[in-house]
């Protein structure tokens, strides 16, 4: 055991007969600070500890665990790939990595037990740490031969890294070089025959300390981190460069700026930098624990939808050191490209750094490709060691290594953020290739990413004429324009006000989440696409430029300056994640490659692999799919291009959206306003061919499959005009005063108007607008029938049930109208009469209604609203707070209340399949579309979920994978 380790950690080993064991007592100063990072203020950083403005739950649990520590190493390797629940994503795959015989310098995992045990006991640590934390690092002194504190010979240093289930990239805190203090540097500089390489730890590690653990950040209003701006300072008075690379910066200014950094932290946190490596780690311990709670973590995971009671573990591992020369270097690399899939070794390096320099940004390194020639030996023991990452996990990774003088080390592996292109690409190549099967494929792409594939792009004219101001590397793939701004708060609030916002910054750290998800595009002058800023930005499927060095930014004159012009914030640009490529202004976008085959039908097929990779994943989803996926359309063209991305009919056509349009809408408003029925049914003819030519143009869209279509639904007053203005123009069209139009608004005024006069009540109360709409339905029907010979389904549905009386008053209406428009035009027509259930009582009752109803689908808009009692309209103010107090983890109008709302669609499920077993079931709410609730209507046993044309290929593969997933369940038992 190193010298000063036995003086500040081996009397934990002794004393751990205490819960907290801040409260062991006499304490050398290890076991003083180690109590003090249980409370919030001995080391003068409360941000670390309770972070601010966050009211969210911690992790709950807490038991005290017996094991704590698990080790991994070249030799006894406690965890496995397996273990991420416990160990962490990172945790997990070090020991997985040590187990198959990779270069993993060994380490430790403290477990998300401990975290968990950590919140629930008023941020302290369980008994049993201390000693398990103590053989850890005797583990690691064994295997390094080396010890922890040594002042004598080289000292052995530790990097300190959080580590979740899910990777949460940059949100949590990590410590590098621990260990280092005023001696130890004085050692590992002699030892090393290399002052230079271990003053530049040691800068680093104050630094990073003094942020992560004393709390020293960047305030409010202060665009430039604190320590950053001492090492500009330093660099612009003695260089006159504040540009300069840090690795020009010679020993003397290295050792000044630890001067200079160890005083920051004195003034900014009230405490001085320890010195002991024992409170040192303990500090750090605390401090990557304390960072699951941080505000840039919370906002991630409510993002991402990652619970909070995973907590994270702790990694405590060897220093290898990057950064000894121009043998040495850190990297990042993906055994696949992760923004287009393709087969390639892609990954950047940095020469002479760590590790925190290439994902920080804040150097734009070289490719991958560069060590070839570089360091030849190096390289070609990386290309090994892509292939047997990629054989091992059977997934493309993620990885980060250091080559410390020429031999290469593994710190991390993960399953590799990828932009939607990407995710589809690899599981089709990787399924061709034989490393995974289509079911293993089919569930590798994340349902949500399928947008990516759809969304528009620049138009290819448009760019052809635009002006280039810039190029940097493309790590976000799309199109975006909007106006630019220089940080995350103003950007925010641009996109709040609704504008387009495109994030630029000099190169992104964390802190900036909250603009990264309000910006349409994120443009940076540094940094490279494995920094933060692109992989953040790939997995939300935003359009990313990184490391465009042509632009200059001005924080304080909120400017960029590109090609010679300078552009304030709020211009317009646009980026192309693609490419890479910026342009001034806003480009027009087009339709993207799968839209163009498939919808457009202005690209062949054989011309685009993209469309041909999701193709092939839909052909897939088709055969492993129960659900069917119909779309929500209330036009030929909707019809035709959700046929096109694979939907099997119309879930839902809203008949009143095709009143909006031009001269329907007087008409509309005419028949509302009639004050007799002579009135009402002369504006109703009007009606009656629009709608009728709407169906039939539907009917042939669909070319067979079937079309339900809902009964007028929604409040009256939609379709009256307000304004005076508005009212007069009315009455002048329809030959009325103005006054008379005026009081019949008034007397149709509703104060409740979703909670009155809309649904089937509309149509008992006026019999005559469901006869005229069910007449359209009918002879259009026939009308195609007989002269496109084309099948027709239609299926009438009767929306805003609660009675099974409403049901048979209106199903009586539909079935009279049928047999009356089939005799008259001598024409047998096929359909169904059914009914939403989009209020409880419907549920409830669903065995009543199934004696009349033919199919259920649920209106899981309204059956949200009045289950929740919560307004559809109104919902956006209250819902802010309600995440902010995670009394809400998910928008509800969104993705489906399960254990509210779901419970009356099991109910209703059960009790009208009671009535009818055969019975037809679908949804058409908007979460139809949400893959998660998708997963519950699966469970559920629909027939079907319906959602808007754009979703059909994102619910068809979310359909899929709830199959497989079951599918998975059953045979595991
Ligand atoms: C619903 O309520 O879920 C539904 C589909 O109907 P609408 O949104 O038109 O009220
Ligand atoms: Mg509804």
């Amino acid at each position: 055991m190193g010298k000063v380790l036995a003086f500040g950690l081996g009397r934990a080993k002794i004393s751990g007969d205490c819960g907290k064991i801040g409260a062991v007592a006499p304490a050398a100063a290890g076991y003083d600070r180690l109590m003090s990072t249980t409370s919030t203020s001995a080391v003068g950083d409360p941000s670390t500890l309770e972070p601010h403005g966050t009211r969210a739950a911690a992790p709950q649990g807490g038991a005290s665990p017996n094991l704590c520590v698990f080790t991994f190493g070249p030799e006894d390797t406690e965890g496995d790939g397996t273990m991420q629940a416990l160990l962490g994503c990172k945790g997990a795959n070090l020991a997985e990595m040590a187990r198959i015989g990779l270069p993993v310098p060994p380490g430790f995992t403290i477990t998300t037990e401990v975290c968990a045990h950590y919140y629930a006991h008023g941020r302290t640590f369980p008994r049993e740490l201390a000693g398990q934390v103590n053989q850890g690092v005797a583990f690691i002194e064994r295997l390094m031969s080396l010890h922890f504190g040594d002042t004598w010979n080289l000292p052995l240093l530790f990097s300190v890294r959080s580590g979740a289930r899910a990777s949460m990239p940059g949100m949590m805190d990590t410590i590098l070089n621990l260990g280092l203090n005023d001696h130890t540097v004085l050692a590992l500089a002699r030892k090393t025959d290399n002052e230079r390489f271990a003053w530049d730890c040691y800068r680093r590690f104050v630094q990073m300390y003094g942020d992560v653990v004393m709390g020293v950040r960047k305030r409010g209003g202060e665009d430039h981190k604190p320590f950053e701006q001492v090492i500009t300072a330093l660099k612009r008075e003695r260089y006159g460069r504040p540009e300069l690379d840090d690795t020009k910066l010679a020993t003397a200014d290295l050792q000044e700026l630890v001067r200079r950094f160890q005083r920051l932290i004195r003034e900014r946190a009230g405490d001085s930098f320890p010195q002991d490596p024992g409170q040192q780690l303990w500090g750090a311990i605390g401090a990557v624990f304390g960072s699951w709670m941080n505000d840039r973590a919370i906002v991630y995971r409510r993002e991402h939808n990652l619970p909070s009671e995973w907590g994270t573990a702790v990694n405590v591992q060897a220093m290898v050191y990057g950064n000894t020369g121009d043998h040495s270097g850190s990297g990042v690399a993906f055994t696949r490209d992760p923004a287009t899939g393709a087969k390639s070794f892609y990954g950047e390096f940095l020469a002479n750094a760590q590790g925190e320099d290439v994902v920080a940004g804040v150097r734009t390194p070289e490719p991958v490709a560069g060590l070839s020639r570089r360091m030849p030996e190096a390289f070609a023991e990386l290309e090994q060691i892509r292939l047997t990452l990629e054989r091992h996990f059977r997934d493309m990774q993620d990885f980060e290594f250091t080559i410390q003088d020429g031999k290469v080390f593994l710190l991390q592996t993960r399953s590799a953020k990828r932009t939607g292109l990407a995710a589809v690409r690899s599981a089709v190549e990787m399924e061709n290739e034989g490393l995974i099967d289509w079911k293993t494929a089919v569930c590798r792409v994340p349902a949500e990413q399928l947008d990516q594939l759809l969304a528009p792009v620049f138009d290819p004219a448009a760019v052809r004429a635009a002006r280039s101001i810039a190029r940097g590397r493309p790590a976000g793939p799309g199109a975006a324009s909007g106006r630019l701004y220089l940080n995350a708060e103003r950007a925010a609030a641009a996109a709040a006000r609704g504008e387009p916002v495109i994030l630029v910054r000099s190169e992104t750290s964390p802190e900036d989440l909250r603009g990264m998800i309000a910006a349409r595009g994120v443009l940076t002058a540094k940094g490279g696409v494995s920094s933060h800023a692109a992989l953040v930005a790939r997995q939300m499927g935003k359009v990313c430029v990184c490391g465009a060095a042509g632009l200059a930014i001005d924080y304080a004159a909120r400017t960029v300056t590109a090609a010679g012009t300078a552009y304030p914030e709020g211009a317009f640009i646009s980026v192309d994640g693609t490419t890479g490529e910026v342009y001034a202004g806003e480009l027009p976008t087009a339709a993207s490659e799968v839209v163009r085959v498939l919808v457009e039908r202005t690209l062949a097929a054989r011309e685009s692999p993209a469309c041909q990779n999701f193709q092939r994943l839909m052909d897939w989803c088709s055969s492993a799919s129960e659900l069917l996926v119909r779309a929500n359309a209330d036009t030929p063209a909707q019809a035709a291009q959700a046929i096109a991305f694979g939907a099997t009919g119309i879930g839902l056509a809203r008949t009143e959206h095709m009143f909006f349009e031009g001269d329907r809408l007087d008409a509309m408003r005419e028949m509302i306003l009639a004050d007799d029925p002579a009135a009402r049914k002369a504006a109703l003819g009007k009606l009656l061919p629009y709608q009728q030519a709407d169906f039939a143009g539907i009917f042939r869209a669909l070319q067979g499959r079937p079309a339900t279509i809902r009964l007028l639904d929604p409040p009256l007053d939609e379709f009256l005009p307000r304004g005076a203005e508005q009212q007069r123009a009315l009455a002048a069209k329809l030959g009325v005063s103005p006054k008379k139009i005026a009081r019949r608004v008034e007397e149709l005024h509703e104060f409740n108007p979703m909670l009155g006069f809309r649904g089937c009540r509309l149509g008992i109360a006026n019999r005559e607008v469901s006869e005229m709409q069910v007449r359209a339905v009918f002879e259009a029907a026939a009308d195609v029938i007989k002269h496109d010979r084309i099948r027709v389904a239609p299926e009438i549905m009767i929306p805003l049930v609660g009675f099974k009386q409403e049901l048979d008053l209106q199903v009586e209406l539909v079935r009279r109208v049928a047999a009356e428009v089939t005799a008259a035009r001598r024409v047998a027509i096929e359909f169904l009469v059914g009914t939403m259930i989009e209020i409880p009582r419907a549920a409830l009752t669903a065995d009543e209604l199934a004696r009349t109803a033919e199919f259920f689908s649920f209106g899981t808009n309204d059956l949200t609203q009045t289950c929740l009692g919560l307004s559809r309209d109104d919902s956006g103010l209250i819902l802010a707070p309600y995440f902010d107090a995670e009394i809400l983890a998910r928008n509800p109008f969104a993705s489906i209340d399960q254990t509210g709302v779901g419970q009356l669609m099991e109910i209703a499920v059960a009790k009208g399949r009671k009535t009818r077993p055969d019975l037809k079931i679908g949804i058409c709410g908007e979460h139809g579309g949400d893959p998660d609730s998708v997963r519950f209507c699966h469970r559920l046993g629909l027939t079907y979920v319906s959602c808007s044309p754009w979703r059909v290929p994102v619910a068809r593969l979310a359909a899929a994978q709830a199959a497989l997933e079951a599918e998975a369940e059953a045979a595991a038992g």
